[in-house]
């Protein structure tokens, strides 16, 4: 059971309640890299071996206040970022009961368009800035329950999807609204945000029943459950691995609920999901710095 965190200039941190112990020094036990990496983010192609040191060292480690940190993206280089398009019903259920739509024929859902993926390069923490860098176009937006992958695979069944998830954290999956492809759209920096930080896999039960919510301003945008997924966590995991080999670190971001909405410069969000935590993240601005 544990809260990892990634802050300040790649510190490791433990999260307890309002306090991070800073067990940094349980990174030692990465072995050394060499040319060409694995295609995984060490640390958690390693999380058992880090976390166990991690929790020999805490007792004597520095603590800080959790508030004067600066929070980093959990996952520092997750090898793909993977997006679930349209993977809640509860708008469409809303369609269907005006009658004449026929669910499976004319609501285009995940099964339809399968999954996506965002660039590396779009990955950030709640710390980091997060930029409306075209303030023309709407920016919205996606609240979602993102899976990490711990130990990778290939054509993983649905009945041992849970084996391969590492841990959980909140993501922010924003998206510029139009009609270039979702690749492009999804993928501008600091476009995919994770955190506050890494909850170890046993202490989510069910990740298909998660309560969430995403305010802006505090005013109430996204309030829903995981229960509403299309695809579950665990169908996720099988259909991607049916697509790509997953790696330790990929992240799986499964699909938002519906209240999307458009985000601008001095927006504040605040990002909660069950058993994760609460991620606040300041919009800093307009253009291109
Ligand atoms: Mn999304």
């Amino acid at each position: 059971m544990t809260r990892l965190c990634r802050f300040n200039d790649d510190r490791l941190g433990i999260v307890a309640n309002a306090e991070v112990i800073d067990v940094t020094a349980a990174l030692q036990v990465l072995p050394p890299s060499r040319w060409p990496l694995p295609q995984a983010d060490l640390l958690v192609m390693h999380l058992p071996r880090v976390l166990a040191r991690a929790h020999e060292i805490a007792p004597s480690a520095p603590r800080l206040p959790l508030a004067e940190v600066a929070l980093r993206s959990p996952v520092a280089n997750p090898p793909k970022v993977i997006g679930a398009p349209v993977n809640y019903v509860r708008h469409q259920a809303e369609a269907l009961a005006d009658g004449g739509v026929n669910f499976e024929k004319d609501v285009k859902t995940i099964a339809h368009y399968g999954l996506f993926l965002k660039s590396s390069t779009s990955v950030a923490g709640p710390a980091d800035k997060l930029l409306v860098r075209f303030p023309d176009r709407r920016t919205d937006h996606e609240l979602e329950l993102v899976v990490v992958i711990g130990e990778g695979g290939r054509d993983i069944p649905e009945g041992e999807a849970m084996r391969h998830v590492g841990g959980y954290t909140i993501g922010l999956d924003m998206t510029i609204r139009g009609p270039e492809d979702r690749s492009l759209r999804k993928s501008l920096d600091g476009f995919s945000v994770l955190g506050p930080w890494l909850v170890t896999a046993d202490e989510i039960g069910d990740p298909n029943d998660l309560q969430m919510s995403l305010r802006v301003n505090d005013e109430l945008r996204q309030e829903a459950s995981t229960r509403d997924m299309i695809f579950s966590v665990q169908r996720l995991i099988a259909y991607a691995s049916q697509h790509y080999t997953l790696c330790p670190g990929d992240v799986i971001y499964t699909g938002t609920p519906e209240g999307v909405g458009p985000v601008r410069p001095g927006d504040h969000l605040e990002c909660v999901i069950e058993g994760i935590g609460c991620m606040n993240i300041a919009v800093a601005g307009a253009g291109r710095s």
